[in-house]
C-alpha cells in the first residue's frame, strides 16, 4: 500500500493544513507513503513566480520541521520532465468531455481568459498518482471526482496499450478534520481565503496569532460549550484547543468561563503547538544548502519509484 498526500503551495501554511494534514503525516508510520510539494499544480491560475517559489520552500520545510519523514518528502516541479511526460501520455486517453465535465474545473473556470491548465490539471494529477503507483490517496470531497478520473484513465491505457498502471483510489481522511475560519465558521480556513484575518498561519508570530485568536467571531449564547450545531465558532475554537491538547473538544470546554478564558486558551494552545515548528521552519528557510540537500535527495527517491512505470507507459504508447 503507498499513501499519496500533498499541499499546494498557493498560499502561506495555516492551522487546517497543519492539524488536518501535515502533523497527520509526521504521525503516520507507514513506510511506502509519499508527500509532496505540488507546485505545478500552483500554476492554473494567477501567481507570482517568486512568491511561488519561496512559498514552495516554505511548505517544504513545514513539511520537515513538523517531522514529515525527509525521505518520504519531494516538491513535484523537481520531476517536470517525468511528470509531463506521463501528462501527455493520460492527456491522449483523456477525452475533452471528461476534462470539462470535472466539478472544480466547472466552478473555477468563470469570468474571462481561463488557464488551459485549469482544465488539464487533472490530467497531471493523474500523473502524480499513477507514476509513483500510489494506491490510496486521501481527499477531500472537491478532489474525490480527479482521482475517479486517474482510475478511469489508468485502466482504459491498461485495457489499451498494457497493463503498466496500478490502480488508485481515494480514501476520506478521517472526519472532524476540517478547522474553519475564525472570521467565519461556514468557511473553512484556506491559504486562498481573500482576508487573513481569521487564518492561523504556522509561521506567524506568537503576537499576531494571539490577536488574531482574540478577534475571532463567537456568539452570543455567553457559554463555553462544545454545540457545533448551535454554537459552530464556538466549536471550532474548542475542537482547534482540543487538537492542540490532544483532549476532545467536550473536555476541553471544562473550566474555561467565558469567552476570553477561551481564547486565552486556544491562543496558548496554539502558540505552544507551532512554536517548535516555526523556530525549525525558519532554521531550515536560513539554511538553503541544507533545505536544498533534503529536496534533491527527494527528487531523487521519487524519481527511482516511477522510472520503470513511466519508461513502460510510453513503449506501450508506442514512443522510443
Ligand atoms: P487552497 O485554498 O489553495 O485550496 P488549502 O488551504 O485548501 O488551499 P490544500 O493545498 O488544498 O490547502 O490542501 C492541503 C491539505 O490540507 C489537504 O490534505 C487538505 O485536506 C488539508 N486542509 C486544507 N484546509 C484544511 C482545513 N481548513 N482543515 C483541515 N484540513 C485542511
Ligand atoms: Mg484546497
Amino acid at each position: 500500500m503507498t499513501r499519496l498526500s500533498g499541499i499546494t503551495p498557493s498560499g502561506h501554511v495555516h492551522l487546517g493544513n497543519y492539524l488536518g494534514a501535515v502533523r497527520r503525516w509526521a504521525r503516520e508510520d507507514a513506510d511506502g507513503d509519499l508527500y509532496f510539494v505540488s507546485d505545478l499544480h500552483a500554476m492554473t491560475t494567477p501567481y507570482r513566480p517568486e512568491l511561488l517559489r519561496a512559498l514552495t520552500r516554505e511548505q517544504l520545510a513545514v513539511l520537515i520541521a513538523t517531522g514529515v519523514p525527509a525521505d518520504r518528502v519531494f516538491v513535484q516541479s523537481d520531476l517536470t520532465p517525468e511528470l509531463t511526460s506521463l501528462t501527455w501520455v493520460l492527456q491522449c486517453v483523456t477525452t475533452y468531455g471528461e476534462a470539462a465535465r470535472m466539478t472544480q474545473f466547472k466552478e473555477k473556470s468563470t469570468g474571462a481568459s481561463v488557464r488551459l491548465g485549469l482544465l488539464t490539471y487533472p490530467t497531471l494529477m493523474a500523473a502524480d498518482i499513477l507514476l509513483p503507483g500510489a494506491t490510496e490517496v486521501p481527499v477531500g470531497d472537491d478532489q474525490a471526482q480527479h482521482v475517479e478520473l486517474a482510475r478511469t484513465l489508468a485502466r482504459r491505457f491498461n485495457g489499451t496499450y498494457g497493463e503498466v498502471f496500478v490502480m488508485p483510489k481515494a480514501i476520506m481522511p478521517p472526519v472532524a478534520a476540517r478547522v474553519a475560519d475564525l472570521s467565519d465558521p461556514s468557511r473553512k480556513m484556506a491559504k486562498s481565503a481573500r482576508d487573513s484575518i481569521g487564518v492561523l498561519h504556522v509561521l506567524d508570530e506568537p503576537d499576531l496569532l494571539s490577536r488574531k485568536v482574540k478577534r475571532a467571531v463567537t456568539d452570543n449564547h455567553a457559554r463555553v460549550e462544545y454545540r457545533p450545531a448551535e454554537q459552530p465558532a464556538v466549536a471550532n475554537l474548542l475542537e482547534i484547543l482540543a487538537a492542540c491538547t490532544g483532549d476532545g473538544p467536550r473536555d476541553a470546554a471544562a473550566g474555561l468561563d467565558g469567552y476570553a478564558a477561551l481564547k486565552d486558551a486556544v491562543a496558548e494552545a496554539v502558540i505552544e503547538e507551532l512554536r517548535p515548528v516555526r523556530s525549525r521552519t525558519l532554521e531550515l528557510l536560513d539554511d538553503p544548502a541544507e533545505l536544498d540537500k533534503i529536496r534533491a535527495a527527494g527528487a531523487v527517491r521519487a524519481r527511482e519509484r516511477g522510472a520503470h512505470r513511466l519508461a513502460s507507459a510510453l513503449r506501450l504508447a508506442g514512443l522510443g
